[in-house]
């Protein structure tokens, strides 16, 4: 079956392109996007048949820019929509979900992206896959690379967190640690990409890659009985998906399957990284780039290539862009596990920081159906949190249970569960660690 996409069209002016590896326009040097026929989509896409699909994003197929379900696949996507109301709760909210992206094959949200733009680019003949990569999506190139037998070039930044250089050069694939930052490493294969005829995903594919992300918004609108959410809480490096988030529910109710086309979309950075927060909240119509000093280095990204349109976006809906300090960021991480059992890299820790602030501001209201999306692993940044924990050691002996456990733990409860001692919930969060976000959120509740 033939794709339902018509051309690449220039986001800035307009002008059409052939379905083929281009990703500027030659007049303005604007970015390319794809345009579909939405009749075509409207006359294919029902929701039985989108419910007979596999258990994976390509039960979307007919929204994505390629002509075939791909032959050996790792079925990224169709991830858990759960309902957060323990989470909810902390922050005084009522209807919260989290969209449980570290379910996906490399436990990112990559896989989704990775999926759509290995699949176009061989269709397009290319036999070489490559990305510049903060990391997940370098994961990510190299399971799709191994599943289809595809050669494969990543290139990181030389600082990137262990576990993620080892999970992905597992995969036999040639991995190069570029001494730089992210934006080093994008300007590198920029120059490798025009060289070579190699499929950068998130360079000379980007088109066909960035609509990998619209089946979040599927995803959700299906999972919530076909319907989209009153608010979507996003996090945000080069700022793709986000928007591809927004076109998403905005497809979905331009060919009847929705009702309302756009939830209130608001996107979420790391104060270390925040050059999109910092337009928005200067009400600038530009972004201007910075260097990234940030533990959430899956986004960052310096220099944002959709940072602009995300600011449109966000604008447009009524949203709106927060930035979180790096000790927001753990304690987001903490407070998701404590409260979903989700356990989030960095990134996730952002967003729920950035949700928490949200609410605590009175920006996001406890009736407003809420999805948060969490992008990311917790296995993947473990270095982040790892001396914010506690742990017991004890001898093997029932009195050093009863004496430096049990007693112990009587003296701090957790936050919101029933003590075994007691039988009843705790009353507070647990002793010391008061964090920035618990003491936002209690200065919002005193208002
Ligand atoms: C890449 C990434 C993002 C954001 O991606 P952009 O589309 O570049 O904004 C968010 N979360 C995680 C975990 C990522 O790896
Ligand atoms: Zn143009």
């Amino acid at each position: 079956m033939t794709t339902t996409a018509e051309s690449l069209r220039c986001k800035e002016c307009g002008r059409t392109y052939p379905l083929q590896a281009l990703f500027v326009c030659d007049y303005c040097f604007g970015p390319l996007e794809v345009a579909y026929d939405y009749e075509k989509i409207r006359r294919r896409a029902t929701k039985e048949r989108i419910a007979a699909g596999p258990p994976s994003l390509w039960r979307y197929a007919d929204f994505l820019p390629v002509n075939e379900r791909p032959a050996v696949d790792l079925q990224a996507g169709y991830t858990p929509l759960i309902k957060a109301d323990r989470l909810a709760a902390e922050l005084g909210l009522k209807k919260l979900w989290v969209k449980n992206d570290t379910a996906n094959p490399t436990h990112s949200f990559k896989d989704r992206v990775v999926s759509v733009a290995l699949q176009r680019a061989l269709e397009l003949g290319f036999d070489v896959v490559a990305c510049a990569s903060t990391g997940n999506l370098a994961n990510s190139v190299g399971a799709h690379a191994a599943a289809s037998g595809t050669e494969a070039y990543v290139f990181v930044p030389a600082n990137l967190e262990i576990q993620k250089i080892i999970a992905t050069a597992i995969y036999g694939i040639n991995v190069v640690k570029v001494r730089g930052n992210y934006d080093d490493v994008n300007r590198l294969c920029t120059e490798i990409a025009s060289e070579k005829k190699w499929a950068f995903v998130n360079v000379n594919v980007r088109p066909y890659y960035a609509e990998g992300s619209k089946t979040l918004a599927f995803e959700t609108a299906e999972q919530l009985g076909w319907r989209a959410p009153d608010k979507i809480v996003s996090p945000v490096a080069s700022g793709s998906l986000l928007t591809k988030i927004y076109k998403g529910f905005w497809e979905l109710g331009e060919v009847g399957l929705i009702r309302r086309k756009e939830p209130v979309v608001c996107g979420a950075q790391a104060e270390g990284c925040s050059p999109v927060a910092a337009a928005f909240r200067e009400g600038s119509e530009h972004v201007k780039p910075v260097k990234p000093d940030t533990i959430a280095k899956s986004l960052a990204i310096g220099n944002p290539a959709d940072g602009i349109f995300a600011l449109d976006i966000v604008r447009k809906t009524g949203g709106v862009i927060e930035s979180v300090t790096e000790q927001e960021i753990v304690d987001g991480i903490k407070l998701l596990a404590e409260t979903t059992g989700i356990f989030t890299e960095t990134a996730g820790g952002v967003t729920t920081a950035v949700l928490a602030k949200l609410a605590a501001q009175g920006k996001v209201h406890a009736q407003d159906e809420t999805v948060l999306y969490i992008t990311g692993d917790g296995l993947k940044t473990l270095d982040a949190v790892a001396d914010t924990i506690s742990t017991y050691e004890i001898d093997p002996r029932l009195s050093d249970f009863e004496e430096q456990v049990l007693e112990q733990s009587v003296a701090a409860p957790k936050p919101g569960r029933r003590h075994p001692a007691s039988g009843k919930a705790a009353a507070s969060r647990a002793t010391g660690k008061s964090s920035a976000i618990q003491k936002k959120k209690a200065k919002g509740a005193a208002k």
